[in-house]
């Protein structure tokens, strides 16, 4: 596989195209969004910066990388000619089944395709393509360029011959893939959400603040980042929606979402992203403040 394309160039598609690029392959990044396409170019170029400045790698590197990438708005031409779509658009079950519907059109039978859900069901996009067999999960970690991890999820119908191509794949891309299997949640969020959770309900039944929540996972459990502030950080809203994915696929009262994060998600509190969560998020200051409707 030499030639891949990335569809969605948001905070994850930007990270996967920066990092084919960077080991070679020639990436085709599309978007509906050309504002996202600029963006995702300047984030791309910028991160490469830090690289070159870390000396990570060259500045002929950093030019490289850039001249590997293409734009696109269109998926039709953006896959032309493509052996590998690995699809990072937003995380909504009817816009991936159309995306993949498109992609079934337009591609050949041999073409991959894989998605960076972090929890819709692989076997479900697979089954509106002709080729379930070549529909696989590829669920890289936030930001890409940095985290090891790819979690690889093979749908009921995944060929072998597929999964250890896409194995193969991450590894040349200096990454550590694990092979896990389609059920809600797959294996990095049915384990870390349940923990996002309960801190959520450790804190509404006043057993411990923010802060104390958090410390005793960073200091007792060696965790980098405690599970209420990874929460903010990832999105309440996306925590809630995934957490729904695992109350409605396994019916079980175990996965069911807090009534605090509910609360929160209805009320815009999201989080990093809307400037409030379990912190409150000031531009330009890296302070961690809790929030005062928890202090
Ligand atoms: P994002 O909102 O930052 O970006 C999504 C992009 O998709 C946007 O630029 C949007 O314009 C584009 N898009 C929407 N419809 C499109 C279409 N029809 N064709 C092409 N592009 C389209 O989202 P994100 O955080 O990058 O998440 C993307 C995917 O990655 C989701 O499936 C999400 O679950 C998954 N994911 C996210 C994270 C994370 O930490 N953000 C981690 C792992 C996996």
């Amino acid at each position: 596989m030499q030639k891949v394309a990335v569809i969605g160039a948001g905070t994850m598609g930007n990270g996967i195209a920066h990092v084919f690029a960077q080991h070679g392959f020639s990436v085709h990044l599309i978007d509906v969004s050309q504002q996202a396409l600029d963006k995702a170019l300047t984030t791309i170029s910028k991160n490469l910066d830090r690289q070159v400045a870390k000396e990570a790698i060259s500045a002929e590197d950093k030019q490289r990388t850039l001249d590997n990438l293409q734009t696109f708005t269109s998926i039709a031409a953006g896959v032309k000619d493509a052996q590998l779509v690995v699809e990072a658009a937003t995380e909504n079950i009817e816009l991936k089944l159309k995306i993949f519907r498109e992609l079934d059109e337009t591609t050949g039978p041999d073409v991959v395709l894989a998605s960076n859900t972090s929890s819709i069901s692989i076997t479900r996009i697979a089954a509106v393509t002709r080729k379930p067999g070549k529909v696989i999960g590829m669920h890289f970690m936030n930001p890409v360029p940095v985290m090891k991890l790819v979690e690889i999820i093979n749908g009921y119908a995944t060929e072998k011959q597929v999964t250890q191509q896409i194995v193969d794949l991450s590894v040349q891309l200096g990454k550590v893939p694990c092979t896990v299997n389609d059920y809600p949640g797959f294996v990095a969020n049915r384990i870390l959400m349940p923990m996002i959770n309960e801190a959520i309900y450790t804190l509404y039944e006043g057993v411990a603040g923010v802060q104390e929540i958090d410390t005793v996972m960073k200091l007792g459990m060696a965790h980098p980042m405690g599970p209420l502030q990874l929460a903010d950080f990832i999105g309440l809203d996306v925590c809630l929606s995934i957490l729904n994915v695992l109350y409605d696929g396994f019916g079980n009262q175990k996965y069911a979402p807090c009534p605090l994060l509910v609360n929160m998600v209805t009320a815009g509190y999201l989080g990093a992203k809307s400037g409030e969560g379990f912190y409150k998020y000031t531009p330009g200051s890296k302070d961690l403040v809790v929030s005062e409707r928890f202090a």
